[in-house]
């Protein structure tokens, strides 16, 4: 990238990193936390911290907590008081109002034995109206021909036609709670400037600018990097098992994670925890070539 366009980034730059509450970091979450946290340092920009926190359900109390031990501990501090999905309920329902306004939502009473692959609703769902009192989520339709197109900042432009792949989604479910895909949406194209996180949420993308441009909101630029997966190749995650960081040991966790997103490794001599991230700022590639 050229200075003036570094430059020109920086003045704009809002970046975030948004774990859900359902358990401490693991290796994985450090991973796309020092990768949204580092690209924000580079571009001088800010970097928040959302705790998306919309799924109670799955919620494990005191995890909020945990992930900011775990953040101070690796010396990633962010710029302003968190931000918690719960409080956007009325930001959400607003954007609700706005996609059934345009006629895109529909109610589904699908179960997962009736819906096709990809979890998408094939049933008459879209045109037979559902009664209220039926249990049912809400999708948006996606109309066919809908093409999205972005310039990934790390992985380079994108396309699919999303009709063909996901012709409908789901934006608030069954049991009242709002999708993920929606609140992202919103949240990201409220203020945000830049969404850098893991490769496993480049479908979700897709949806996400799909929604923004129905919602007429600004989309952030958007950058996904690589994951940690284990033996099997499948991304860590809580639900695979994975422990959390321990942050006894935060310069061996961040020399990993600087490794798992394809950066240079810092000079054995520094040590210190701030030492380190400044190096890794200095030296962010967005690129994330594997070595
Ligand atoms: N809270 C979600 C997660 O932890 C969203 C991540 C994101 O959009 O960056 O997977």
């Amino acid at each position: 990238m050229n200075p003036n366009t570094a430059s020109a980034e920086s003045a704009l730059y809002v970046g975030r990193f948004a774990p859900s509450p359902t358990g401490p970091l693991h290796a994985g979450s450090l991973v796309a936390a020092l990768a949204s946290y580092l690209d924000a340092r580079h571009h001088s920009g800010q970097w928040l911290l959302r705790i998306d926190d919309i799924d109670p359900p799955r919620a494990v109390a005191g995890a909020d907590q945990d992930i900011q031990t775990c953040l101070a501990a690796h010396g990633m501090a962010y710029d302003a008081e968190v931000i918690y999905q719960s409080r956007h309920a009325g930001r959400y329902e607003q954007a609700l109002s706005a996609l059934a306004a345009m006629g895109l939502l529909f109610r589904c009473t699908c179960t997962r034995r009736t819906l096709a692959p990809g979890g998408v609703c094939v049933d008459e769902c879209h045109a037979r109206e559902a009664r209220s009192d039926q249990v049912s989520s809400l999708r948006v339709h996606v109309p066919q021909g809908t093409m999205i197109e972005f310039e990934d900042a790390v992985l380079g432009p994108q396309t699919i036609d999303l009709a063909a792949e996901q012709p409908n989604f789901i934006v608030r479910r069954s049991d009242g709670l709002y999708a993920y895909q929606l609140a992202a949406a919103v949240d990201d194209g409220s203020g945000i400037s830049h969404v850098i996180r893991g490769r496993d949420l480049l479908p979700s993308t897709f949806r996400q600018l799909y929604l923004q441009q129905c919602l007429a909101l600004e989309s952030p630029i958007y950058g996904h990097t690589p994951i940690l997966s284990d033996s099997d190749g499948n991304k860590l995650s809580k639900q695979t098992g994975a422990p959390g960081v321990d942050i006894r040991h935060a310069e061996h966790n961040i020399r990993t994670a600087l490794h798992a997103l394809g950066q240079e490794s810092p000079p054995p001599a520094l040590t210190r925890i701030a030492e380190l991230l400044d190096w890794a700022t200095m030296h962010w590639q967005r690129q994330c070539v594997p070595r």
